[in-house]
């Protein structure tokens, strides 16, 4: 069990279970409810409940719902679901927006404590008085407003008495801090807007800087892990802690977010993608959220799998999108029954094959899992091979099917080909073979040898179906900054019409398959319908079979 192998965090908490700083272990995932969630989430999910669970502790699922301009009910949803695919189950299931009543009295609780004031100042000016690196901040001319006018005047923002951005609620804490965080942040700003679980109760709206000490400090979380920009926040978390005079003391951890190769890597920019149309939804294939892998063919045990092996650490790194595909192919490798299908399908009739004879031949299901037993397909005289499995006129070194050559029919016969037939414009439509009937697979025949394999379906018994193949979304290199709706690799999908074997025919929706030569696919489950297959590639084979 990778999980078990070392990672800092980890340490932190055997350390603090051992010196009895901790009696169990609560960890929490929290998301935004503005979109839906990605692989870099499924990092911290995997983190905070694989942690929780080694030391039988408890994760709740807390929606950090405090920006009601972006959330929405369809994203809470859409997060339960993708959690619980993932193989988790929370403890509690919380919205920080339950908690608005008790934060504003321990926002009270500051102001009359000296600890907070209510500002006139508008964001910008906020922002140009915050001073920089060198330079100290200044002090807002309301700073020193005194208690009652404080609390008058955050009542009043409460009772809806101003407009947005007229005021705010800032901590008093040291303007010439060398942490900017620290430089009086904002508690509370006023936005008029409907939130998706208070409605218009509220129109002052908690900052994350302290909204999330106080969430985990409620909730008797001990571990609160966040991304590492929000290390220089830990000041400030600590201090609201403190300030508020919670009764719990959480602590915060950071650790690296996952960033990958040709992946966006942020519900703002995922949206955008959906929003601008360039992808079929936040669940197409494509994606890097959890509904879109699992549209491709992702099984949580792989997803699960790839955040062990990439482990926590403290510095920012960017793993390769193809560590993911490993962990998939090693997931299905053993569970795929295997099978074939044409994609790009050239007939073929097979000239000595008699008129209206079907046999059926045996087919190994999964030769590494030979539990999988064996399934019979259907052999007659005309089949359907891959158009690229043929060539006029070959270079050296191609084993597969040219005029005069021999090879084997995957769990069939030898064919060799005699003529090529082809339309007005020169296009090859149809082959002519002969088998050998000597050569069936299965039998043993040593007599003579052939280069090359390739795989086939029957015409007649064949089932049409729908391919699409996937290229990565996002070029190379166009990973960061806000230019990637302009560098989206055209190619990303290719639809294709070909054949897959008649047993595939009542395949379901997430049914998945290893297609010969091809690669893992998936029945995709939002085109798929009675009459017609869908299949999403998931992972080419790693041996690729092009020329
Ligand atoms: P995004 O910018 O994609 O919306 P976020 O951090 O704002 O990301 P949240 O919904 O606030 O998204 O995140 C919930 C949790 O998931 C946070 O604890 C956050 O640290 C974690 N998380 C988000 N993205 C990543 C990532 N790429 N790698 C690891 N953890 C992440
Ligand atoms: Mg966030
Ligand atoms: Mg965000």
């Amino acid at each position: 069990n990778k999980s078990a192998s070392s990672n800092f965090i980890r340490n932190i908490v055997i350390e603090d279970l051992q010196a009895g700083r901790v009696k169990e272990v609560v960890t929490r995932f929290p998301p935004e409810p503005n979109g839906y969630l990605h692989i870099g989430h499924a990092k911290s999910i995997c983190l905070n409940f694989e942690l929780a669970d080694e030391f039988k502790g408890r994760t709740n699922l807390r929606f950090d719902d405090t920006n009601p301009l972006k959330e929405d009910t369809e994203y809470v949803e859409a997060i339960k679901e993708d959690v619980k695919w993932l193989g988790f189950e929370w403890d509690g299931l919380y919205f920080a927006s339950d908690y608005f009543e008790e934060m504003y009295n321990r926002a009270v609780l500051l102001i009359k404590k000296g600890k907070a004031y209510v500002d006139d100042l508008s964001a910008e000016e906020i922002r140009k008085t915050r001073g920089t690196l060198t330079e100290p901040g200044t002090e807002s001319p309301y700073r020193h407003r005194s208690v009652e006018e404080n609390l008058d005047l955050f009542q009043r923002m409460r009772n809806g008495e101003f407009k947005d951005g007229e005021k705010v609620l800032r901590a008093k804490i040291d303007m010439s801090s060398p942490n900017i965080n620290l430089r009086d942040p904002v508690l509370y700003r006023i936005a008029h807007a409907t939130h998706h679980n208070t409605g218009d109760k509220w129109c002052i709206y908690p900052m994350y800087d302290f909204a999330h000490p106080l969430e985990d400090a409620i909730e008797g979380v001990t571990h609160s892990l966040c991304s590492l920009e929000f290390e220089d926040h830990r000041p400030l978390y600590d201090w609201v802690i403190r300030e508020c005079e919670m009764e719990h003391v959480p602590r915060q951890y950071e650790f690296a977010r996952l960033n990958m190769t040709n992946t966006v890597m942020s519900k703002r920019k995922l949206k955008m993608l959906v929003d601008e149309k360039v992808v079929d939804g936040w669940d197409d294939p494509r994606m890097p959220t959890i509904a879109g892998l699992r549209r491709r063919g992702y099984t949580p045990e792989a997803i699960r799998a790839f955040a062990r092996e990439i482990g926590v650490s403290r510095s920012n790194s960017v793993v390769d999108a193809k560590m993911l595909e490993h962990f998939i192919r090693e997931d299905l490798k053993l569970k795929a029954p295997r099978t074939m299908a044409v994609l790009r399908p050239l007939k073929v009739v097979i000239t000595n094959y008699p008129e209206g004879q079907v046999e059926m031949l045996d087919a190994e299901n999964n030769p590494e899992n030979p539990a999988m037993g064996i399934r019979q397909i259907p052999f007659s005289r005309e089949i359907y091979i891959e158009q690229d499995d043929f060539m006029e006129n070959p270079p050296s070194k191609y084993f597969r099917l040219f005029p005069g050559n021999e090879v084997r029919l995957k769990h069939a016969y030898f064919i060799k080909c005699h003529d090529v037939i082809k339309d007005e414009q020169g296009n090859v439509v149809e082959l002519h073979c002969t088998y050998d009937p000597e050569t069936k697979s299965g039998t043993g025949f040593t007599g003579r040898k052939v280069k090359g394999t390739i795989h086939w379906v029957d015409a007649k018994h064949a089932v049409p179906a729908e391919f699409r193949l996937y290229e990565p979304l996002i070029l190379d290199g166009q990973e960061d900054g806000d230019s990637f709706l302009e560098n989206i690799n055209p190619n990303s999908l290719e639809t294709l019409h070909g054949f897959v074997e008649p047993n595939l025919k009542d395949s379901k929706p997430h049914d998945k398959f290893q297609f010969f030569r091809h690669g893992y696919f998936n029945v995709d489950p939002k085109y798929t319908t009675p009459d017609k297959l869908v299949f999403n590639r998931i992972v080419s084979l790693k041996s690729s079979f092009e020329l």
